[in-house]
């Protein structure tokens, strides 16, 4: 078991709080993993002032020099992967091929904002006024907030502070207090890459860390994964101090299966999206909205394949579907599937904790399926969160679309069809962040926008070249060569 600490102005450092959290493998919760501070309101505050500290030196260090040290820590992260991953699959369950492929995607978006570091660039633009010049710089915002779920605790941190370093900024990362241990591990790659003390720190803890860091003079903009009652909290907060915030939050993801789509393709992207990683991603396929003529013949198709999968430690190689995370996120689970029971949806598959063979000490449920399901059910409206999906049968393409979009979330959305005006007309029409067109709901790309519109999330998308939007503040600069006083147009 290891011992972690916080990292705080270039040093491990303990919590000036006793409080501990345990690091618990969900496939075997007789393990602890590791231990880690459940630090303090002095702990957060004592390193957004180290980040307010290294700030000045950061800001003025090149920005093609910042991105060296990502370019660094991407190598380091490439040699440290197969470490890295276990660690990931023992900390929050996901199989290790899941673990790897998470994995690759940091590897890549420390790659992809490398290079931006040369690419930080502003505009010119011509100006009505004569002779002036005129044009537009990105310069660093500050010191950055950065909170994170557990769902992904190696990319969504990365693909955080990756382009806030590159931007200059310096950050102050609180990880999920489920998964402290790859945290420490990202923050040995950067301090093992030459990182100057303060630029990063991280702080274990959970709200009252969180809190602090969002109520602290020195933060100047949060960025924050999570839930939607969390994320509430946090833009309420950012907003009253007039900072800059962005909330990625939940996420109810539909596919919707047309009756002239290809029915193995759609199963098949179906059964990845609902229960790869456990159905614990913002993106997972959450309902399948299916076109009723179609619907008994995909439905049995799904039921023989999800009960194909097999559920069991994400260390094993056979494994296709890890754990629950925590016995919290596993009651949730199995609190639905009673809800869509009593909602009187017709369960299919699944629909129960899996304890034999192994499992006797894991959180693992069965991967689930309801059919029949009411558009206005609970669980076609709450996000879950769990290997749990709900078919709703729609008489036609119309209403189809009408309970695709039927949620208050706009993650991502696919459409599956081979009729080219209708592929168009959903693209069109599908309010979510991302659309896929005969492909899972799941995946995002390091030089590609992230992000949802409606209750999902706010504030600028992440990844991808308008990352940068957020981590920098723009300057309009006139440059006025008349050598004299300005005359008209002096709105
Ligand atoms: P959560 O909201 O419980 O916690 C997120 C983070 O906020 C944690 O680090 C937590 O300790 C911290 N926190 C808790 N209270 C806080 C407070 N008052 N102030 C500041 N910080 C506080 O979420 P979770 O259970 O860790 O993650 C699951 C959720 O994340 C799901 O809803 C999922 O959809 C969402 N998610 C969204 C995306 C996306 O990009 N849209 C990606 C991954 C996960």
């Amino acid at each position: 078991m290891r011992s972690l600490r916080n990292y705080i102005d270039g040093r491990w450092t303990d919590s000036t709080g006793g409080q501990r959290i345990r690091d618990i493998n969900p496939a075997d919760t007789d393990e602890v993993i590791a231990e880690a501070p459940a630090s303090t309101a002095a702990d957060a505050a004592a390193a957004c002032e180290a980040a307010a500290r290294a700030f000045p030196a950061w800001r003025n260090t090149p920005a093609p020099v910042r991105g060296q040290l990502l370019y660094r820590v991407q190598r380091r992260m490439e040699e440290r992967k197969e470490e890295l991953a276990e660690a990931l699959t023992r900390e929050e369950g996901k199989t290790l091929g899941e673990s790897r492929g998470e994995i690759q995607r940091a590897i890549n978006v420390l790659e992809f904002f490398a290079g931006e570091g040369r690419r930080i660039t502003g505009e010119t633009i011509p100006s009505e006024l004569p002779h002036n010049f005129c044009y537009t710089v990105k310069q660093p915002v500050g010191p950055v907030a950065v909170i994170t779920p557990w769902n992904f605790p190696v990319a969504i941190p990365i693909w955080k502070i990756a382009p806030a370093l590159v931007s200059g900024d310096t950050v102050v990362f609180k990880p999920a207090p489920l998964t402290p241990l790859t945290a420490v591990m990202l923050a040995e790659m950067f301090e093992g890459c030459g990182l100057p003390p303060g630029v990063l720190n991280v702080v274990h803890g959970g709200r009252e860390v969180g809190e602090t860091m969002v109520s602290h003079p020195a933060v100047a903009a949060v960025s924050f994964t999570g839930s939607n009652e969390v994320g509430g909290q946090v833009y309420a907060a950012a907003a009253a101090r007039g900072i800059k915030c962005q909330c990625e939050m939940g996420g109810k993801n539909p596919i919707v299966v047309l009756a002239d789509a290809d029915l193995d393709l759609a199963v098949e992207s179906t059964i990845q999206g609902a229960f790869g990683s456990t159905g614990q991603r913002c993106t997972a396929t959450s309902r399948a909205v299916v076109e009723a003529s179609i619907a008994s013949e995909f439905v049995e198709r799904l039921r023989a394949r999800a009960a194909s999968l097999v559920v069991g430690n994400g260390l094993d190689p056979k494994t296709n579907v890890g754990p629950s995370v925590d016995e919290r996120q596993l009651s949730t689970v199995l609190n639905y599937i009673g809800v869509g029971r009593s909602e009187g949806a017709r369960l299919v598959t699944g629909g129960e904790r899996l304890k034999d063979g192994g499992r006797e000490r894991g959180y693992f449920v069965a991967p689930t399926i309801f059919d029949e399901v009411d558009p206005n059910m609970r669980i076609a409206q709450e996000e879950i969160f769990g290997p749990v999906l709900s078919v709703i049968r729609a008489p036609d393409a119309k209403s189809a679309l009408e309970a695709a979009n039927g949620v208050r979330f706009g993650l991502s959305a696919s459409i599956y069809t081979s009729d080219v005006d209708r592929m168009f007309r959903f693209v069109d029409q599908l309010e979510a962040g991302i659309i896929h067109v005969n492909s899972p709901t799941v995946g995002g790309e390091a030089h590609i926008p992230f992000g949802g519109m409606k209750a999902t999330g706010v504030g600028l998308r992440e990844m991808g070249r308008v990352a940068i939007d957020f981590y920098t503040e723009l300057k309009v600069v006139y440059v006025d060569y008349t050598g004299g006083k300005r005359t008209g147009n002096l709105y």
